[in-house]
């Protein structure tokens, strides 16, 4: 039974000043659609993960979500929030979908609970809705004036993820679309469908105002208290060549460097500056150079599956500083296209990305131009209670 989310992220709301989309915007220093997608792809109970994106956000969403392994390439939306999810389940029809969540970007503090929750309900029931109560008392107002009360008993608040028989909610959602409804509980009623409800979270907040996101970014601090600090540290000899592969950037040099892949050091050293975070051994025991798969490997490969390995664990890279020992090339003028290529390889923002130089004066292998070496340091934030042996 194959089981598929459907994360929207088409919409236009831009957070004041910002010109980008708010599902872009960095929660502890990865954006909202990255939380939002990683819960789903992660979670063992979904099969595919299908992104629905604005046509002008292909550049950000790959940006932003790099290192997130998993996910189906995105679909384009429409024009309204329905059309959007729409288009992601006609695009889904060929995939053998029996149960389809459609869960709001915005909306990155989904848990496993309420996704079990929400598959179990779909399975149960056909077409099902997470709710909440409403603490506060309800009144109904009119020009700014008390005009009633409403029994907060006969009411709920609507969350996602939806959770729907996939061919009943296609349908609902093709009869519908001369409505324009804000969620697709409101699709599967309109099409007929007796529509369940079952418990929502009140951490499951959708992020909209500015002050949303103040709370957001609060809670997932809290959330993401587990700081992780790791080193690395690699080595590889000069070679014949005329070009090498440093920090993810092709640097044209005298001499090549040596390796079973790439070599390149910079990339092989963050690398295990990631694992040594999460404790999950090195890249040799990732990568072994005994595979001949990995025989010339971009090296990029190493350091985004380490980047994967975090978010599976529901983490997020908070920073990566890499120092690179020898006394040529020279970094400097390289230094901004290496920042700029490491922090595309594990899905970061650039400014959380340091690259740094040294020669050793001459001395030891470095010194004698013999080869280079490289060590990195990398800061991981992970949620408390996410030990895995
Ligand atoms: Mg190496």
């Amino acid at each position: 039974m194959t089981h598929l989310a459907i994360v929207v992220a088409a919409g236009r709301g831009s957070r004041a000043g910002t010109g980008r989309a708010k599902q872009y915007m960095p929660l502890a220093g990865r954006a909202i659609i990255a939380h939002s997608l990683a819960s789903f792809a992660r979670h063992p109970g979904i099969d595919l993960v299908l992104p629905v994106i604005h046509p002008d956000d292909a550049a950000l969403f790959a940006e932003c979500t790099a290192g997130i392994a998993g996910i189906l390439d995105p679909v384009v939306g429409g024009a309204t929030r329905q059309e959007s999810v729409r288009r992601g389940l006609e695009a889904a029809a060929s995939l053998g979908v029996e149960i389809v969540l459609i869960h709001d970007a915005a909306r990155p503090f989904v848990t496993t609970g309420l996704i079990d929750r929400a598959i179990a309900a779909a399975t149960a029931h056909g077409a099902a809705v997470p709710v909440i109560p409403l603490v506060d008392s309800l009144v109904m107002v009119v020009d700014d004036e008390r005009r009633g009360s409403v029994d907060r008993e006969t009411v709920r608040a609507v969350q996602t993820p939806q959770a729907f028989r996939y061919d009943a909610i296609l349908a609902a959602h093709r009869a519908a679309t001369d409505e324009n409804f804000t969620d697709d509980g409101a699709v599967a009623a309109h099409a007929g469908l007796t529509v369940a409800t079952f418990s929502g979270e009140a951490g499951n907040m959708k992020i909209t105002t500015a002050e949303d996101f103040a709370r957001a970014d609060a809670a997932i601090a809290a959330q993401l208290g587990d700081i992780r600090i790791g080193n690395g540290f690699d080595v590889h000899a000069f070679g014949p060549g005329d070009h090498i592969m440093l920090a993810g950037v092709r640097v044209p040099h005298e001499q090549g460097l040596v390796g079973h892949s790439d070599a390149d050091v910079g990339l092989h050293a963050l690398t295990d500056a990631i694992l040594g975070a999460i404790a999950h051994g090195d890249i040799g025991s990732h990568f072994p150079p005994s595979d001949p798969q990995w025989k010339g490997a971009a090296s990029h490969i190493f350091l985004r599956e380490a980047a994967r390995l975090v978010a599976e664990r529901g983490g997020v890279i908070a920073h990566l500083d890499l120092t690179i020992m020898g006394e040529a090339p020279k970094v400097g003028p390289w230094r901004d296209a290496m920042r700029e290529a490491i922090a595309g390889i594990v899905g970061i923002p650039v400014s959380r990305v340091g690259v740094k130089a040294t020669t050793t004066e001459r001395l030891g292998f470095t010194g004698r131009r013999e080869g280079l070496a490289a060590q990195a340091t990398a800061t991981v934030r992970m949620p408390f209670g996410n030990d895995v042996p």
